[in-house]
């Protein structure tokens, strides 16, 4: 699938210096074309692949009308007299069909799971019946024919889509695969993201300190991030404020990677070269957002590569990796479906104060009030450096690009974390 592009001077309020979110997300959009060679893998080992063809259903699930309870099993026309009266002719399990007939006046003991004999149609709860000896006795009362039967195909239809092409297989699709009894699956190759981080100032774990520097925490963060999505990822350690050494990791990346993801050097700041260098490598599509944290995010090109160029300060790492490259990762390796959660709306706890004119994804805690309700409140300091804000959070508080300060009990739209946090 190949988006053919409009020239950038052509997309509507284009303004690659304050973009507006949704303009972005937009943008970024139009470039992606999701990998297109495919592998065929055991479904053991399918989880966060993602489809490449749909699968079809070779039998009915169940294969067999069968018992959902353990009881009795027996033909709606018994159920003439206030109270029924049935022989039992035998036991049925799980595994084990019963071969004869079952005919009138009789019943068989069934266990969960057992093929339903030829001859009935209804199953009654053990617990419903009182049994003496080899007959049964129950009340003919808020019986219905056909009760407590799963009935053949009732879960999926032989021939139909178990599961669509683009779809990113969860736990639940494994085990549906499975029991259609099919052993391998055709998904897209693993999507490649190269990573690093840029600073003069920054020592990696593991070195001491020198005066002046600070510990690299991006790199970590990102590969959290990274390690939770369907995608193979490559280090490319820390690489210093230089525009040679800039240039030599980019080329270096852009021949492995599909996705080249860096922090810092993205700002105005003497040493930010990054811009510059997208310009001569490739494309630049935009590099600054109307939000906070992360206003200064880089999108375009590096040779053939998608390259995203976060802001250097941790939490504005995090939240534009979340709000952006997870949406655009998933989409490059094939998945069809939105990858969004649903927001919810919570009250504030606490006051907030916020200036228009920028959308905020402010950290916050959904949590249970004293009163029993549930609220959300944000985590302290939220300096796009304080990435404690960001241990501590199970949620983004996210204000709207005009909204302005709000009181207690205002409702704010919240969007809970998903799993890669
Ligand atoms: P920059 O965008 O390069 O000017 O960086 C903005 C801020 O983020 C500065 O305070 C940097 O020291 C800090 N920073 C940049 N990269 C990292 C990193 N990898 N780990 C921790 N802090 C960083
Ligand atoms: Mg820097």
């Amino acid at each position: 699938m190949i988006h053919s592009l409009p020239p950038l001077n052509e997309i509507n309020d284009y303004d690659p210096n304050s973009l507006t979110v949704d303009k972005a997300r937009e943008l970024i959009q139009r470039y992606l074309t999701p990998v297109a060679e495919q592998e065929e893998i055991a479904i053991y080992d399918a989880l966060q692949r993602v489809t490449a063809d749909n699968i079809l259903a070779p039998h009915n699930v169940p294969n067999h009308n069968n018992s959902a309870m353990d009881g009795y099993a027996f033909h709606s026309r018994e159920l003439i007299s206030p109270t029924v009266e049935l022989k039992v002719v035998g036991n049925v399990y799980a595994g084990h069909p019963f071969t004869q007939a079952v005919a009138s006046g009789e019943a068989v003991r069934i266990m969960t799971g057992a093929v339903i004999p030829e001859g009935v149609d209804t199953v009654i709860m053990q617990e419903h019946v009182v049994r003496e000896g080899d007959s049964i006795r129950f009340d003919n009362k808020q019986i219905s024919v056909g009760q407590n039967i799963r009935l053949a195909g009732e879960d999926i239809k032989q021939g139909a889509v178990a599961v669509k092409t683009g779809q990113l297989i969860t736990p639940a699709h494994m085990g549906l695969i499975a029991s259609l009894g099919i052993p391998t699956i055709k998904v897209y190759r693993r999507l490649k993201v190269a990573f690093f981080s840029t600073g003069d100032e920054l020592s990696s774990v593991g070195e001491a300190l020198k005066e002046g520097q600070i510990y690299d925490s991006n790199r970590y963060s990102l590969k959290g991030l990274l390690t939770s999505l369907p995608v193979e990822c490559k280090d490319f350690g820390v690489v210093r404020d230089n525009p040679s050494a800039l240039k030599q990791v980019f080329n270096e990346a852009s021949q492995w990677a599909d996705v080249i993801i860096s922090s810092g050097g993205v700002s105005v700041g003497d040493a930010d070269f990054i811009k510059t260098l997208m310009a001569e490598l490739g494309q630049v599509v935009f590099w600054k957002i109307a939000m906070k944290p992360g206003r200064p995010l880089a999108y375009g090109k590096i040779n053939h590569s998608h390259f995203f160029g976060l802001p250097g300060n941790p939490v504005a790492v995090m939240v534009t990796f979340y709000q952006f490259v997870q949406h655009a990762l998933y989409l490059l390796a094939g998945q069809e479906t939105t990858t969004h959660l649903p927001q919810v709306r919570y009250r504030l706890a606490q006051p907030i104060k916020k200036t228009p004119g920028r959308m905020e994804f402010q950290r916050g805690i959904v949590f249970k009030d004293s009163d029993n309700e549930w609220r959300v409140k944000v985590t302290g300091n939220q300096s796009s450096g304080v990435l404690s804000s960001m241990t501590q959070a199970n949620c983004f508080i996210v204000l709207s690009q005009e909204c302005g300060s709000l009181n207690i009990g205002d409702w704010v739209e919240v969007e809970l974390f998903n799993g890669i946090m």
